[in-house]
């Protein structure tokens, strides 16, 4: 009935900057393997997540650490779940938390993600330790970068531990100075039972597995437990925890977390930010404050096949248990038949959702151009949100355009900070506040969303040989001067290349859209004009001129293995293009706009 012994923390970082190398060591040390077993059990466990389909070391851990005051404390570290680094889905674990550990490179300093992960952190009550790690670095500098966290973040790091995560320097003296400063959990074991569901994912063998924090009371194998909202009872076949093996045990209790299994068969039975009760006790309340993240990037995503359709949806229903943030509908396009338009938090997740798509669930898919989401003011003084250009009123019946602005900070070495005024600029930014603290600039713009969505994180760190790094919230949607343009093939509108777009862009983006069609479209039997418009008015053209000789006629006869990879190229290039009347597109025209400035 003593929690004293326990610590749940997190460890939040800018990107690179030495997270999972922390964890590896983490296990090690706690785990007393050597090097090589490390190596041997760390890939063991892999294989079984890819064997299964489950990431279980990105979830938690639970370790066991003798500290040097001669007790043994139950360690629980809670990565950040899902594959996606934003800073919204790290509130996801933290709910789980007492403690994080703010891990920043003692050579790069304070970055964009640094800041932001930590507000998040100490806005939900939890301690936060700072750490220097690659202090093993010739370019490390730890004064500097004290006094950024001190000046830029506002937290107290005159004595973070300086550590490699590398050479394992400082490891031990972060566990020490863990336990001494991250409170243990509170929870009464005699309560009623209350648990978070951090994460839960689908598991061939086992159903839905979820990761739980449980808050009050006690969860044991075989208790009939009930999922708040769903009102359903299910039996726990199945509790445990990761060390980091998937450990089975017998009892959860009151400030631990591990994971259940409840035979729970259908995909949303077991939804993340849920609570769970016994099902003797259905008036214990939801866990409060855990906010949904909304999506704030749209894109189609159609299979290349159509017979691919239901394993489409299957593979959405399944990824999505396991990502809360990914959002899905049908869609239906006139082009690429059925598929989903599908909401992620950017494009770095809608990459990694794809990704996944195709890898773990093999298939071929075609995404559209993404976008953000409008608010349009109908004439009628009806205001409708459009997620997709095509689906938007027509262009007589809108009074106002309202686009999503953000708030933007951006932290940049001040040699660099020229550059990035001027690319903020170009992209429609205003500027609302400038500090400088030791070397770096930390900078405040509001921008359009669709501007900072698209290629400005690129752009910016090649304004700033990599040194910039940013971070970006919501802010408010505001009127602009926006109008859709659409792309004409051979004469008809393609719905599914329609983009949303600033007037004053529409002249060069529209002719430099046309350019880049030109060079995407593979050449065909026929000419293929291309065409730029708003309503009836084109604003650029181009032809993509047909094949004088057949290609692949040089091959006849030739050598056969070249004739076999011309083959097999041409299959695959297939894979990825959809034809739409009488001409094949392919994948990378319909993302043409990402590659126009
Ligand atoms: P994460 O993105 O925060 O999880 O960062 P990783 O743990 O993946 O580390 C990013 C890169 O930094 C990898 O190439 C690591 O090998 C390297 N790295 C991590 N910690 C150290 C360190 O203490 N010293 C050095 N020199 N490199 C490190
Ligand atoms: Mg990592």
């Amino acid at each position: 009935s003593d929690l004293s012994h326990i610590r749940n923390f997190s460890i939040i970082a800018h990107i690179d900057h030495g997270k999972s190398t922390l964890a590896d060591r983490f296990i090690q040390v706690c785990g007393g393997l050597t090097d090589r077993e490390m190596a041997e059990q760390v890939l063991d466990s892999m294989d079984l997540e890819r064997e299964r389909g489950i990431t279980i070391k990105a979830q938690s851990v639970t370790l066991d650490y003798k500290a040097r005051d001669g007790k043994v404390y139950q360690l629980n570290f809670i990565d950040t779940p899902g594959h996606v680094d934003f800073s919204y889905e790290v509130s996801r674990s933290l709910y789980a938390c007492e403690g994080a550990l703010l891990v920043v490179d003692a050579g790069q300093g304070v970055e964009a993600q640094s800041v932001a992960n930590c507000y998040t952190a100490i806005e939900q009550g939890l301690e936060v330790l700072p750490v220097l790690n690659k202090m093993d670095l010739p370019q490390a500098e730890p004064d500097r970068v004290i006094q950024e966290i001190e000046e830029i973040i506002g937290l107290e790091a005159h004595d973070a531990v300086r550590a490699s995560a590398k050479s394992g320097l400082g490891i031990e003296d972060i566990l020490e100075q863990l336990i001494e400063r991250i409170p243990p959990p509170e929870g009464d074991l005699e309560a009623d039972l209350q648990a978070l569901i951090i994460d839960s994912w689908f598991d061939n063998y086992l159903g839905v597995v979820s990761l739980v924090r449980v808050r009050q009371g006690t969860l044991n194998k075989g208790d009939k437990i009930l999922i708040k909202s769903t009102g359903r009872q299910h039996v726990v076949d199945r509790l445990g925890i990761f060390n980091p093996k998937m450990t089975d045990k017998t009892v959860l209790k009151a400030g631990e977390v591990g994971f259940i299994c409840a035979s729970i068969k259908e995909i949303r039975g077991a939804p993340v930010g849920d609570t769970i009760t016994l099902a003797t006790t259905p008036d214990v309340p939801m866990v409060p404050g855990f906010q949904k993240v909304k999506p704030q990037v749209y894109a189609g995503l159609f299979p290349v096949s159509a017979d691919d359709y239901g394993d489409f949806r299957d593979a959405l229903d399944k990824l999505s248990l396991n990502d809360a943030s990914l959002f899905y509908e049908p869609e239906s396009s006139d082009a690429l038949g059925f598929g989903f338009r599908c909401g992620f938090l950017g494009m770095l997740h809608m990459e990694i959702v794809q990704e996944r798509l195709e890898r773990e669930y093999d298939l071929d898919l075609i995404t559209t151009a993404p976008t953000v989401v409008y608010e349009i003011m109908k004439t009628d003084g009806e205001v409708v949100m459009v997620d997709n250009p095509s689906k938007l009123p027509a262009i007589n019946n809108i009074e106002e355009f309202r686009e999503p602005i953000v708030h933007a900070t951006i932290l940049v070495p001040q040699e660099h900070v020229g550059n990035v005024i001027t690319l903020c600029v170009e992209k429609r930014g205003v500027q609302k506040d400038m500090q400088f603290t030791g070397g770096q600039v930390s900078l405040v713009y509001e921008l359009p969303m669709a501007e900072i969505v698209m290629d400005f994180f690129d752009r910016l760190k090649s304004a700033s040989r990599g040194f910039a790094s940013l971070d970006f919230a919501f802010d408010r949607f505001e009127a602009s001067n926006l109008t859709r343009l659409d792309i004409l093939v051979n004469g008809d509108r393609v719905d599914a290349l329609a983009v949303i777009m600033h007037r004053d862009h529409v002249q060069r983006r529209g002719r430099l859209l046309c350019e880049k069609m030109k060079e995407l479209i593979p050449r065909q039997q026929f000419d293929v004009a291309v065409q730029a418009a708003i309503g009836n008015q084109v604003v650029a053209r181009t032809t993509v001129k047909a094949l004088r000789k057949n290609v692949t006629a040089k091959c006849y006869g030739g050598d056969v293995s070249r004739k076999k990879k011309l083959l097999q190229r041409q299959k695959e290039g297939k894979k990825r293009m959809k034809q739409v009347g009488s001409v094949s597109i392919p994948q990378d025209a319909f993302l043409a706009i990402l590659k126009v400035d």
